[in-house]
């Protein structure tokens, strides 16, 4: 943390291996939010600790949504923007998030790491070139039998800490700050319910991404196609001439997805289409795929190509009847967030303030933040230092923490210096 400020009342990795003990992993396919109900244990200590830092305007909503307000200390007339920090309480349904056992490696001194809990899993430097920037520091893994939930534990230890420091240090100039805490990102059900005009600021960052240094202002755009093929059904026995078998016309159609614009031939900018989950049946066989792209146009050509292949896999096989079905998921947040690049500009002078080397990444994924930029709550994503979500070779490390905390602070502070004396 600056020199110039008194630390936080807890340090950040305390903070952090605190947090990651307490099993909040959410749950596909409930109708709630939360999914699950560990969540309120996490969301309720933080709600508590924020009003024990000083935080006023401190709720926890019915869906499991904790806000809170650091207030502005400009002088009384001096205005600056309210600038909000966001970070989900709920870890990957896909790793068990029980009985989370964090493991401080100090000073690493190199080398691959070996999670003491299960030897088989290794985080080794030839499939982690990062770790080369880590020498010296404190990695953080579990003992291998969990993820960490560094995703996004480390996000949401970054603000309370944020928090901390701002209350500790009431010189320190800065406008008002909102954080708020959500439930259910991994599931991406949560964001439904976060109430953007009660969170009253005026832009915002999840606290949700990577390596340090890495800022996100984009997205995915995503739409989801049904595709479905009907046929008839009769006795096999006497279904000659009468029979249409839908299962072919699906056979056909899955059999001549473009190779080179799958999830598994592509990566950073281009995107794909994914047929990952479906039913075959006599009469009805349906896939459900997912299309991805950054933008708006190469998604058109993505669902345009899908139409025409289902029709013409229809067409081979005379009977079948057709029916396409196309829901858009989210969409690329830049496209709002390009109209306000001074948002994206301070979270990467925040981090050169702190000693990074800031740049942009692409997601390719969707963040909640993509969800609330679209809402009217633009919406960029900031790195945590964490690395291998949702595994158990989950990473993070002092330095990592740290360093995502200081740049908090220094953005608190330079949309301040922005919006001027
Ligand atoms: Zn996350």
């Amino acid at each position: 943390m600056s020199p110039d400020l008194h630390p936080p009342a807890e340090s950040v990795v305390d903070r952090f291996l605190r947090y990651v003990r307490i099993d909040t992993q959410s749950r596909e396919d409930q109708q709630t939010t939360p999914s699950t109900l560990t969540q309120w244990t996490l969301a309720n200590l933080l709600a508590a600790e924020l009003k024990q830092l000083g935080a006023s305007e401190v709720t926890v909503s019915e869906h499991c949504m904790v806000y809170a307000t650091v207030p502005s200390t400009l002088p009384n007339g001096a205005r600056a923007p309210t600038v909000g920090f966001i970070a989900h309480v709920d870890t990957s349904p896909a790793v068990s998030g029980a009985g989370v056992t964090p493991v401080v490696h100090r000073d690493y001194r190199g080398g691959d790491i070996v999670l003491p809990g299960d030897t088989t899993q290794v985080i080794t430097v030839a499939q982690h070139p990062v770790l080369a920037d880590m020498i010296g520091d404190d990695i953080i893994t579990t003992d291998g039998t969990t993820l960490l939930g560094s995703d996004d534990k480390a996000g949401v230890a970054a603000i309370m800490t944020l928090v901390d420091v701002l209350l500790r240090n009431p010189r320190l100039s800065h406008g008002r700050v909102r954080v708020a805490f959500t439930a259910d990102e991994e599931i991406g059900t949560g964001i439904e319910k976060f109430d953007v005009p009660a969170f009253g600021a005026d832009f915002a960052y999840t606290v949700d991404g990577s390596t340090l240094g890495e800022v996100s202002d984009e997205t995915w755009s995503a739409r989801l196609a049904t595709v479905t093929f009907y046929g008839t059904s009769a006795h096999p026995g006497t279904a000659k001439g009468v029979m249409v078998n839908s299962v072919y016309a699906m056979a056909d159609f899955l059999g001549r997805m473009p190779r080179d614009m799958l999830p598994e031939t592509t990566e950073e900018r281009e995107g794909f289409v994914h047929p990952y989950v479906g039913s075959l049946d006599v009469e009805q066989s349906t896939v459900k795929i997912l299309m991805r792209d950054f933008d708006l146009s190469g998604l058109e050509a993505k669902e345009n190509l899908l139409r025409r292949l289902a029709r013409e896999s229809q067409e081979r096989r005379p009977g079948v009847m057709l029916r396409i079905e196309v829901r858009e998921n989210y969409k690329n947040m830049k496209e709002v967030l390009g109209q306000h690049p001074n948002i994206t500009q301070l979270a990467l002078d925040a981090a050169r303030r702190a000693g990074l080397t800031p740049y942009l990444k692409p997601i390719r994924g969707g963040t909640d933040g993509s969800r609330l930029t679209f809402r009217g709550l633009p919406c960029p994503n900031i790195f945590t230092g964490g690395h291998e979500f949702h595994s158990k070779l989950e990473f993070n490390s002092r330095r990592g923490l740290e360093k995502t905390a200081e740049t908090l602070v220094h953005l608190v502070r330079m949309v301040a210096e922005q919006a001027g004396p």
